[in-house]
């Protein structure tokens, strides 16, 4: 990853007053503007000149105003433009009062209501180009952002008049950057349109849309702190591209499944809307359009997906790709369905006229997209009274569902306080009410707004099998199927009756000071907040030891694992902590028996078959202070890795993927895997494979994540299998769900876990271990419960059977050297807080005795 220079400083230009034009003179369109035509073949405007001619738009036109919404991981500003009537324009400032209003109609009466509706203005966001090869409509909002700032038609200004656009040209401003590098680089070459060798987000790639419940990178909370603090849009469209050989444009209704605790109002507004976009399309000779196809309305980690659970009528739109902007050609005999709401590629109800094949390009793609936005457009204008009033019949209905003192508790007294507290930092950030009592318990009502969202998040998914066919199989999930926060946190919560008396959680003050006294402070283990501390602790000068067996200190048991600390390093690990919440006991002396800790020297595999899991790995590695190294295969290949690491961790990534460097290909798939450049070609072959041997058994440790496993398991003699790496879909499937374990105590890798947890699971893995030889030790870390009905905590699966009594976790000696399997995804996505520890622990077993 090149470190880049340069970033439009978007701020000072806007406060500067960027104005090469003044005000009146005539409105470039962006080919003038850029010198080059938009949409072209084979041209593309990066994020950089998109921004610069919006400047030059806001300059020129009084209808377009620019906002910052923040920096992004790589420290672009990303900017939303507003645009309406010019009288709406100077307005704002009343528009987004009124939107707040009909968002959160508490105490509003119905008169009051109906005169803000009157009054107000439909708020409607658009947001393009999150995932960055999916590139068309970047370009395509520079021409509508035109379009609208300069046309005089009466139609245009009576939908200015009544729709306060947000356009957000792009939601990942670093990855679209990125993107058009990569193309102009290669553009004439063998790789002309060609996949790019690394993630298009520096940290979470294609998952920045997998985001918007967890709230973990900049870019989500940015938008976030918009939509859901500033500016309450009623409806918010999200384009997107999808693969290349089906349906030119998919447009609402969404496919089964639908989920019921969303109002059906929601629905019935983006089916009007989605149907108005078919219909502008079909007019204007587009053939292709579908609805009811892949894309379901029951997921809510997506940008639009997370807003339906606080009363917003989002819609995505999907447009077939060509290669970035190199046009493709596409014979009608490889055009397939294979999806749901569209198996034999033919026309039906959803999808009346088929695309013939032929030729497709950028200019096509931006030309759905126009016609799609103009008509939305055209719907939120025609409706803006009626729209808002639903708004409001939404956010009533919410507040309405539950009880008036009907809340979740989240109890002062924890297991992990500290991630406690992060969980309710992070309703707060949604915009969520949080109240806290004296005694430190933190309520959240149920009967607000939003109170449907929170209680989607707090409870356990049961995934609904809908059947599309008799006698046929269910609706798969379109993506994973759990996302309980307790669950996935490691946080105790209840249902329960509001108390009076409460007041309002104050995000920040959660820290308290080191007390003064105490020759030595115990941090007790339990929760993945004290590593961060610790880690910071471990790189300065102070005394870091670890308690290897429960003592006694100070007049109180201390578990194994329990982090004693002396002065010097309580100090820097307290100032680390910030707002955690961790609690420092001080000691009357420095107790006996404790096995001194260093920092351990953590490598991290990174294939050039750009790997989500690994980006989500060095983020959260990085955010507790592990600091990781990227180990891509050569350097693996080049060997003596004992040197420079203490421990090594493979991502979940495919076992074909990092012997190979290319996924597996099973017989009759026609996927297929176009190759990297050479320099990025290949996996670990058999020279990695036997450098990552010589560095376990010289006293290394390796972590393997789920998928990953299967690699040490085929290369490495270790005393267990994966009794599931056969598994066929039909016995055994769990696209993302939360199964219960029991976790064997005593272990460093387990120190500070519950006895019962529930793990995310994503992978057919059920580990059997053996009796191993003198040589080795093996040590089952977690297990599956006895019974088939106890694994299943939230979410779906299929063949809960093969799992029972089967290890999910495994630890081997190995050589000098140390061995860990985990068979579930210990830190996915950033969402599964509550397993942290397994890798965390992991990291510091690799610098202890065994
Ligand atoms: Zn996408």
């Amino acid at each position: 990853m090149k470190t880049r220079t340069g970033a439009t400083a978007l701020a000072a230009l806007l406060l500067a007053g960027a104005a090469s034009l003044a005000s009146g003179e005539s409105v470039p369109s962006p080919s003038e503007f850029l010198g080059f035509e938009v949409g072209a073949d084979k041209k593309l405007a990066d994020y950089r000149q998109i921004a610069k001619y919006f400047l030059a738009l806001k300059a020129a036109s009084p209808r377009v105003a620019i906002e910052v919404l923040g920096k992004t991981t790589l420290n672009e500003d990303m900017f939303m433009a507003v645009i309406s009537s010019e009288q709406n324009i100077k307005n704002v400032t009343r528009i987004r009062e009124i939107a707040r209003r009909l968002a959160d109609p508490r105490g509003l009466s119905d008169e009051e209501a109906r005169q803000l509706e009157k009054e107000g203005k439909l708020v409607l966001l658009v947001t393009c180009n999150i995932h960055s090869t999916e590139i068309g409509a970047s370009q395509m909002a520079m021409e509508w952002a035109h379009a609208l700032a300069t046309a005089t038609d009466p139609e245009t200004m009576r939908r200015l008049d009544n729709v306060v656009l947000l356009l957000v040209p792009s939601l990942n401003p670093d990855g679209q950057i990125m993107e058009t590098e990569w193309y102009r680089k290669n553009l004439g070459g063998k790789y002309e349109g060609s996949r790019m060798p690394w993630l298009y987000h520096h940290y979470v790639g294609h998952d920045d849309n997998r985001d918007w419940f967890m709230l973990t990178q900049k870019e989500t909370r940015a938008m976030t702190r918009a939509v859901y603090k500033e500016w309450f849009p009623q409806v918010w469209l999200d384009e997107h591209q999808m693969g290349s050989a089906g349906p030119r444009i998919f447009v609402p209704p969404y496919a089964d499944p639908v989920d019921t605790d969303i109002h059906p109002l929601v629905w019935r507004e983006v089916n009007l809307i989605g149907s108005n976009m078919a219909l502008r399309l079909e007019q204007a000779g587009k053939s292709g359009v579908i609805y009811g196809f892949s894309y379901d309305a029951y997921w809510p980690g997506g940008t639009k997906n997370t807003a339906w659970y606080k009363n917003i009528s989002g819609l995505l739109t999907e447009v077939a790709s060509a290669r970035m902007a190199t046009p493709i050609e596409l014979p009608a005999g490889e055009l397939s369905g294979g999806r749901k709401g569209l198996i034999e590629y033919g026309p039906q109800t959803n999808f009346p006229n088929p695309w013939p094949g032929g030729r497709w390009r950028l200019r096509d793609i931006m030309d759905y997209e126009r016609i799609a936005s103009d008509a939305l457009l055209e719907v939120c204008a025609e409706r803006r009274e009626d729209f808002l009033a639903d708004m409001v019949r939404r956010a009533r209905f919410a507040t309405a569902a539950f009880g008036a003192a009907d809340a979740y508790r989240i109890p002062a007294v924890q297991s992990d306080r500290p991630t406690a507290l992060r969980l309710a930092r992070l309703m707060a950030e949604h915009g969520v009410d949080v109240k806290a009592a004296d005694n430190g318990d933190i309520w959240i009502p149920l009967a607000q707004p939003y109170g449907k969202f929170v209680n989607e998040m707090f409870t356990e998914q049961r995934y609904p099998e809908v059947k599309l066919v008799a006698g046929k199989d269910i609706v798969r999930p379109y993506d994973v199927a759990a996302w309980t926060l307790p669950l996935m946190m490691g946080v105790t919560v209840e249902r329960a009756t509001l108390p009076g008396g409460l007041s309002s959680f104050e995000a920040e003050a959660a820290s308290k000071p080191l007390a003064a006294d105490g020759a030595a402070f115990a941090l007790a283990p339990g929760s993945p907040e004290n590593f961060k501390a610790v880690n910071e602790a471990l790189r300065g000068a102070g005394a870091v030891s670890i308690v290897r067996a429960p003592m006694s200190a100070g007049n109180r048991r201390w578990p194994a694992g329990t982090i004693v600390l002396d002065r010097a390093a309580a100090r820097a690990a307290a100032a680390a902590a910030g707002q955690a919440g961790l609690v420092w006991t001080p000691l009357p002396s420095a107790p006996a028996g404790l096995e001194k800790l260093r920092a351990p020297r953590v490598g991290l595999y990174k294939p050039w078959a750009a790997s989500m899991d690994e980006g989500w790995t060095r983020w959260i590695l990085e955010q507790y202070g592990f600091d990781p190294r990227p180990l891509d295969n050569k350097t693996i290949r080049a060997g003596n890795l004992s040197e420079k690491f203490d421990a090594i961790v493979l991502p979940d990534v495919e076992k074909e993927v990092i012997d190979k460097g290319r996924p597996r290909r099973e017989e009759g798939d026609m996927k297929y895997f176009a190759e990297l450049p050479p320099e990025y070609a290949g996996g670990l072959e058999k020279e990695g494979a036997k450098a990552l041997k010589d560095f376990v058994e010289s006293g290394g440790t390796l972590v393997a994540f789920s998928a990953s496993s299967d690699y040490v398991l085929d290369e490495f003699n270790v005393p267990a299998r994966n009794l599931l790496a056969r598994a066929k879909a039909d016995d055994f499937s769990c696209p993302g769900s939360l199964l219960r374990a029991r976790v064997a105590a005593g272990h460093p890798v387990t120190w500070g876990l519950p006895d019962e947890m529930a793990l995310f699971v994503d992978k057919p893995i059920a580990y059997a271990t053996v009796l191993p030889g003198m040589e080795m030790e093996r040590w089952v870390l977690a297990v599956y419960p006895d019974a088939p009905r106890d694994v299943l905590l939230s979410g779906w699966i299929r063949g809960e059977d093969r799992l029972t009594r089967h290890a999910a976790a495994v630890a081997t000696t190995y050589g000098k050297g140390k061995i860990v399997l985990l068979g579930f995804r210990p830190q996915h996505r950033a969402q599964t807080n509550a397993t942290y520890p397994f890798v965390f622990n992991s990291l510091y077993w690799s610098v202890l005795a065994r």
